[in-house]
């Protein structure tokens, strides 16, 4: 069954759905593309009471939305309902700035007007992940809808109840049938998605290998596509950091999500003379987790996503140690009902080591030992993933600079990696093209129309 709820906390099948038939998926596509024709005429004023009614409801039952996502991917409750809220909160951005965002741009040719006019692209297909079920779609989904665009969605297998649960908000909201549509749909489908006309742009956050998928399908379709996907951002600690404050960052950078975000610190990069202090405090403060249920509030390490998720990462830890890797702590599965995994430390990572290549999503953290600031920014830069990245220092404008030469998407200094709906989120390299959230993100999917108005005068 490819959509199915199971609780990883213990294993137990929630509930299961069918995927729908192609006749459904036929009449679904067809009722987007009838309600694109009525909303696009809508006014700003008009969508936005309608998006940042959405945006109300989370706010007022962060609770109710928060519970699904917990059950379906083990997220801690209270990270859960950081989610609903964070999700609000870019729904509510975009209904109040999309009209100031979307402007016409009046332009200043040698003679004459000309301006450009932002006019939406039609219905919209995304493929989603599961690690954070409403987030994602609410950075795909309120930026689109505000520019006059409609969306459908193929969610993750393992999370249909949230899938379900987003597309009932904004049905209750007042939105048309077909402005916001979930797909349960097969890779099959999801490819007769990309190639039909109706279609005219699409949207993944997920892995590399999927991300070539569906960008191919969409670049033989000819058809614009942006592409959010995996990371193994360097977490880099230079020799003036505040050791205390840099550890505790550590940890929230590495378990927040008991560490399946694409922006998850992945390589913590630590100069010589603060390494062994680092690496012990760091692995003390790991070992202070507490497994258990997510819905309790005294649990601290959740478990992963999926008992599928686990082995994989379990069998990439026992990869990475048998080319060479040395496993300072964890490693294994914790001995308990349910997908959880140890919080573990792996050193001594060479280049040859497939270690040092692949993201590691979940609570694996991969410790390395520079000389300096130009090895660090050396080794950080040594990926094939360029979305985030942080830096530790005393001296901001040291950070800065440091910041400029690292080549992905994000870089922060004295914070890991994160998300607000006025900063943009995207990367580089196979992290993938495209930005999503604050201004950028509602310019992917729009049209920059010139319009030119110019004298009659005939030819000379
Ligand atoms: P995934 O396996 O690539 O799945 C993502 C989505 O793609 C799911 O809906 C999945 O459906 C679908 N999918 C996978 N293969 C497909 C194919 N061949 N054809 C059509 N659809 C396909 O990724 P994941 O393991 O769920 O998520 C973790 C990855 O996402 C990590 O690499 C993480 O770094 C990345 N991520 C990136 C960002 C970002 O903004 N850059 C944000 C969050 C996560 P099924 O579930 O049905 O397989």
């Amino acid at each position: 069954m490819a959509y199915q709820s199971v609780n990883p906390y213990d294993g137990k099948v929630l509930e299961s759905f069918e995927e729908i038939s192609d006749e459904q998926l036929e009449t679904a596509i067809a009722t987007a593309a009838t309600c694109f024709e009525s909303w696009r005429k809508k006014s700003f004023a008009e969508r936005a009471t309608i998006v940042a009614k959405a945006a109300a409801i989370m706010h007022a039952r962060v609770d109710e939305f928060a519970r699904p996502v917990t059950m379906e991917m083990g997220k801690l409750f209270d990270q859960a309902r950081g989610e609903v809220m964070l999700s609000a909160d870019i729904i509510d951005y975009y209904a109040k700035n999309a009209e100031r965002f979307l402007a016409p741009e009046q332009l200043k040719p040698g003679s004459g007007e000309a301006e450009i006019e932002n006019s939406p692209f039609g219905v919209l297909f995304g493929v989603e992940p599961w690690n954070f079920p409403y987030y994602q779609l609410a950075r795909f989904a309120a930026p689109n809808l505000m520019a006059g665009n409609v969306v459908m969605v193929k969610h993750a297998g393992c999370v249909p109840q949230c899938a379900i649960a987003f597309e009932k908000l904004w049905l209750e909201a007042g939105a048309p049938a077909g402005a916001y549509t979930n797909l349960l749909i097969s890779y099959d489908q999801v490819n007769c998605v990309i190639d039909d006309p109706r279609i005219k742009g699409v949207a993944l956050t997920g892995s590399v290998e999927a991300g070539k998928m569906v960008a191919g399908r969409a670049g033989q379709n000819l058809k614009k596509s942006t592409m959010e996907l995996g990371g193994s951002d360097a977490f880099i600690v230079l020799d003036d950091a505040d050791l205390d404050k840099t550890v505790q960052w550590a940890v929230w950078g590495k378990m927040n999500n008991t560490g399946q975000c694409c922006v998850a610190a992945k390589r913590f990069i630590i100069v010589d003379e603060l390494f062994d202090s680092f690496l012990d405090k760091f692995q003390g403060a790991l070992s202070g987790l507490k497994a258990g249920d997510p819905m309790d509030k005294t649990t601290t390490l959740g478990p992963l996503s999926t008992e599928a998720a686990l082995v994989k990462l379990l069998d990439q830890v026992k990869r990475a140690v048998s080319k060479g890797a040395s496993l300072v702590m964890g490693g294994k599965r914790i001995d308990r009902a349910g997908a959880f995994m140890q919080p573990t430390i792996l050193t001594d990572i060479k280049p040859d080591n497939p270690a040092y290549k692949e993201e590691f999503f979940g609570p694996v953290a991969l410790l390395f030992r520079v000389k300096d600031e130009d090895e660090a920014i050396a080794l950080a830069n040594d990926s094939e993933f360029g979305l985030g990245g942080s830096v530790f220092t005393a001296d901001v404008a040291r950070g800065k600079r440091v910041a400029s030469r690292i080549d992905t998407g994000m870089v922060f200094v004295n914070h890991p990696t994160w998300t607000t709906p006025d900063l943009p989120f995207g990367g580089i390299k196979n992290s993938g093209y495209g930005r999503e959230l604050s201004s950028m993100g509602i310019q992917e999917f729009v049209n920059k129309k010139l319009i030119r108005v110019d004298s009659i005068d005939a030819p000379a």
